[in-house]
């Protein structure tokens, strides 16, 4: 999964963002995420790991993880080409969901582009641009429809779907909040277009607001009901905090957390709520030579499922050997959960749950 970061100039992105590379494991640890220095790579959190690790005394333990690209550069006027404008706005269509910083902390000694502020102000201003580039992105699809419309009739859906979205772009809304059937739903997401991608606001706290109730804080209580409105995700995250706990080891950084009454950093926070946005699980594998976490969507079957792993799984699958988490540490091994019939075997159809302790079967 790819989290793109963006938000206004002296919001705090570049400091979270270090943050991030800071807490994360190097991008060459994990030969499958990109290698780039505007990407970040973050674990996702899971104590099972830990726990599946010392059961099969495993030599090897890789989490989920999470990429986290840093778009920098939008500023007003990026839809017309301004700043880095268009380059800008092409990164966020590669990514699957955003992460919107906004600045909710007062500091006379960092200047805001706009003079004061203003969640919600800044919020609408890059708004703005996203819904700016799809409606001109909107009409040329448009246009190219009705043109093939004279010879293939199949395209009215696609034109009907058009009008709507134009005039929810008109409204200066995101095309995320379109009132949309599954069908138009899915037929928008080939448009890919930069305002229909979900959205975590990350509201960047003052240092001495971490900790504080949402309620307490009328700026970031106002973004959390425009949040809800537009169901997008919010979380409250301190940037300079975050800056400093990605330098400390684990047990001091569970001290810090504590004093400050948090459970967890932002970080894991932030991953948390992507995933949550995104509707993902993580089922697992287990064995001596490795313990991991694998990321899919809801709903997903088996077979694809193990194609996450190699194509070969997939192609091949027979069938998955499946023990819950839960279940499989209730018993101490493999073996005992086996002999109390809680190893079940599952076909193609079978659909994944989370915590599930997989063995896939398959032909080469
Ligand atoms: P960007 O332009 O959005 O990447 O913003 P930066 O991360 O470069 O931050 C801009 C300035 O704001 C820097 O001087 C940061 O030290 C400062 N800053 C970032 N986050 C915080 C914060 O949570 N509190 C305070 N007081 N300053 C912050």
């Amino acid at each position: 999964m790819k989290l793109g970061i963006v938000g206004l100039p002296n919001v705090g992105k570049s400091t979270l963002f270090n943050a991030i590379t800071r807490a994360g494991a190097e991008a060459a640890n994990y030969p499958f995420c990109t290698i780039d220095p505007n990407v970040g790579v973050v674990a996702v959190p899971d104590p099972r790991l830990k726990v599946l690790g010392d059961l099969y005394d495993t030599e090897k333990i890789t989490p989920a993880v999470i990429e986290f690209v840093d778009i920098a550069g939008l500023v007003r006027g990026a839809s017309r080409g301004e700043g880095l404008g268009n380059k800008f706005l092409s990164h966020i269509r590669e990514v699957d969901a955003i992460v919107h910083v906004v600045r909710c902390f007062e500091d006379p000694n960092v200047v805001h582009v706009d003079g004061s502020v203003d969640p919600l102000r800044d919020v609408e201003t890059i708004q703005l641009e996203l819904i700016l580039s799809d409606l001109e992105a909107v009409e040329k699809r448009m246009d190219r429809a009705r043109k093939a419309l004279k010879g293939d009739k199949s395209q009215q859906g696609l034109i009907d779907l058009l009008e709507k979205l134009k005039k929810v772009l008109e409204e200066g809304k995101s095309a995320r909040v379109a009132d949309l059937s599954d069908e138009e739903r899915e037929m928008m997401d080939e448009l890919f277009l930069l305002s229909s991608k979900p959205v975590i606001y990350a509201a960047n706290i003052a240092e001495g607001d971490v900790g504080k109730a949402i309620d307490e804080l009328p700026p970031v209580k106002a973004l959390n009901d425009y949040a809800q409105q537009e169901h997008s995700g919010l979380i409250t995250i301190s940037a300079q905090i975050e800056s400093e706990i990605s330098q400390m080891e684990d047990d001091e950084k569970q001290l810090f957390l504590e004093e400050l009454g948090l459970k967890e950093s932002g970080l894991d926070q932030l991953v948390t709520a992507g995933y949550a946005l995104l509707g993902l699980i993580s089922y697992l594998t287990a064995g001596k030579k490795e313990v991991r976490a694998w990321t899919i969507t809801k709903g997903t079957k088996a077979p694809q499922a193990a194609g996450k792993i190699h194509t070969d799984f997939e192609k091949g699958f027979i069938r998955a050997e499946i023990v819950n988490y839960d279940d499989l540490i209730a018993c101490g091994s493999m073996t005992a959960a086996r002999e109390k019939g809680l190893v079940r075997s599952e076909g193609r159809d079978y659909v994944m749950q989370e915590g599930d302790v997989v063995l896939f079967r398959f032909n080469v």
